[in-house]
C-alpha cells in the first residue's frame, strides 16, 4: 500500500490523479492533497479521498477548508502556506508525491519530495526549466524516483532502454522525436494569430488542461518548455530533439535508434495513462482510458514546426543553448504574460514579444548547484522586467 500526495489536487491533473488513485483502493492511499485557492473541490476531494492533510497555499482558503471541513468525523488537517506544501511532500507515510502544480510555484515543493527521496511524479514541468540541475541533483543524492507525467516524456521514458540513465549514447539511442498537436491554431496566419481571445486559445483540439498550459500549447512555449524538460530528464541536449509536429496527438513522442529502429508509445490523448503508468511502474495497471482504435483513427500525420508563426519556440531553443539563468527568465516572462493575456490585458502576439524583451533585458548568468537563491532572484526580476514590458503595452 503506497501513500499518495497529490499537490495541485483540485487542477486537471490532480483530478486525473484521483481518478486513477480511486480505481485501485488496494494500492494506493491518500494521504495529502494541497491546492492554491479552490475550497469548495477541495472540501468535496476531503470527502471522497478521506486524507490525512489538506494544505491551501492561500491562508484565508485554509481558514475557510477548515470551517467547510468541521463536520467531518476525522477531519484532515488542514495546513496553510507555501511551507504546508513542503511539509506534505516530505511526510515518512509519503511513498510518491504527484508535483501538480501549475508554475514557477511548484518548484519548492517539488524539491522538497525530490530532497525526501520519494518517488516524485513530474508533471510540474517547470520546476524543471527553472532549476533542473539544481532537482535532477537532489534527486540523485537523495535516491528518490523520478518519473516524468508530461504525455511526451512518460512516451520517450517508455521507449528509451531500462537503462538510460548510464547515458543515451550507450543504449545506441540518436535522437527523440518530441510530437506537438501544433495546438489551435496549428494552420493560423500569423494575422489571425493577432486577434485570438483566451477562449479560442484555450480550446486545444485534442487535450483539456488547464488554462496556463492550454496557452503554452497555442504559442507552442509548451514545446519550448518540454524540450528543456526533455534536456534535464535524459541529460541530452537540444541538438538532439527534434520536434514533429503530429495533429491527432496519438503517438506521444518517439526514440530513434543509431540502427534505424524508431520506438513509439501511443494511446488516446488522455493524461491518466502517463499518470496510472507511473504510479504502478514497473507494474501496468487500469487507468480507465479507452483503448486505442486505430481504425477510427485511420491515419497519422506528421509535418515539420514553424517557429516563424511561434517566435515562443525560437525562444526556447534560444534559452536552452544560452544555459544558466536564460530558461528562468524565459518561464517567469511567459508566467506573466500568459496571466495577463488570460485577463485580456494583452493580445496573443504579445507574449511572445514580452518573453522576448525581457530576456534582452536580463542576460543569462551562470547557476551552480547551490545556486537556489539566485535561481528565485533572478525569478522576481525577470516577473518585475515582464510586468513593466506588459504595462507599456497595454500603455
Ligand atoms: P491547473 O491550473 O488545472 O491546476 C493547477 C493546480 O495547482 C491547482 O490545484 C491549483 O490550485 C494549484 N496551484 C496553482 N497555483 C498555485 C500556487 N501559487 N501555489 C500552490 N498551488 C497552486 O494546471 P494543470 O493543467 O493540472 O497543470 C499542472 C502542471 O502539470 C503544469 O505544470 C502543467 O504544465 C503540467 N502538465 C499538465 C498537463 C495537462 O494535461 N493538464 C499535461 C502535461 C503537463
Ligand atoms: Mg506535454
Amino acid at each position: 500500500m503506497k501513500g499518495i500526495a497529490v499537490l495541485g489536487s483540485t487542477g486537471s491533473i490532480g483530478v486525473s490523479t484521483l481518478d486513477v488513485v480511486m480505481r485501485h483502493p488496494d494500492r494506493f492511499r491518500v494521504v495529502a492533497l494541497t491546492a492554491n485557492r479552490n475550497v469548495a473541490r477541495m472540501a468535496e476531494q476531503c470527502r471522497l479521498t478521506r486524507p490525512s492533510y489538506a494544505v491551501m497555499a492561500d491562508a484565508g482558503a485554509a481558514a475557510a477548508l477548515r470551517d467547510e471541513l468541521s463536520d467531518m468525523p476525522a477531519p484532515p488537517e488542514v495546513l496553510a502556506g507555501h511551507e504546508g506544501l513542503n511539509v506534505v511532500a516530505a511526510l515518512p507515510d509519503v511513498d510518491y508525491v504527484m508535483a501538480a502544480i501549475v508554475g514557477a510555484a511548484g518548484l519548492m515543493s517539488s524539491l522538497a519530495a525530490a530532497r525526501a527521496g520519494k518517488r516524485l511524479l513530474l508533471a510540474n514541468k517547470e520546476a524543471l526549466v527553472v532549476a533542473g540541475a539544481i532537482l535532477m541533483r537532489a534527486a540523485a543524492d537523495n535516491g528518490a524516483t523520478l518519473l516524468p507525467i508530461d504525455s511526451e516524456h512518460n512516451a520517450i521514458f517508455q521507449c528509451l532502454p531500462p537503462d538510460h540513465a548510464a547515458g543515451l549514447a550507450r543504449g545506441g539511442v540518436e535522437r527523440i522525436l518530441l510530437t506537438a498537436s501544433g495546438g489551435p491554431f496549428r494552420q493560423a496566419t500569423a494575422e489571425a494569430l493577432s486577434a485570438v481571445t483566451p477562449e479560442q486559445a484555450c480550446a486545444h483540439p485534442n487535450w483539456s488542461m488547464g488554462r496556463k498550459i492550454s496557452v503554452d500549447s497555442a504559442t507552442m512555449m509548451n514545446k519550448g518548455l518540454e524540450i528543456i524538460e526533455a534536456c534535464w530528464l535524459f541529460d541530452t541536449t537540444p541538438e538532439r530533439i527534434q520536434v514533429v509536429v503530429h495533429p491527432q496527438s496519438v503517438i506521444h513522442s518517439m526514440v530513434q535508434y543509431a540502427d534505424g529502429s524508431v520506438l513509439a508509445q501511443l494511446g488516446n490523448p488522455d493524461m491518466r495513462t502517463p499518470i496510472a503508468h507511473a504510479l504502478a511502474w514497473p507494474d501496468r495497471i487500469s487507468a480507465g482510458v479507452e483503448p486505442l482504435n486505430l481504425f477510427e483513427i485511420a491515419r497519422l500525420d506528421f509535418e515539420p514546426p514553424a517557429p516563424e508563426r511561434f517566435p515562443c519556440l525560437r525562444l526556447a531553443y534560444r534559452a536552452a543553448s544560452e544555459g544558466g539563468t536564460a530558461p528562468v527568465v524565459m518561464n517567469a516572462a511567459n508566467e506573466v504574460a500568459v496571466a495577463s493575456f488570460l485577463d485580456r490585458r494583452i493580445a496573443f502576439n504579445d507574449i511572445g514579444s514580452i518573453v522576448e524583451r525581457t530576456m534582452d533585458a536580463l542576460p543569462a548568468e551562470s547557476v551552480d548547484l547551490s545556486g537556489l537563491e539566485h535561481v528565485l532572484d533572478v525569478d522576481r526580476r525577470a516577473r518585475a522586467i515582464a510586468e513593466q514590458t506588459t504595462a507599456a503595452a497595454v500603455a
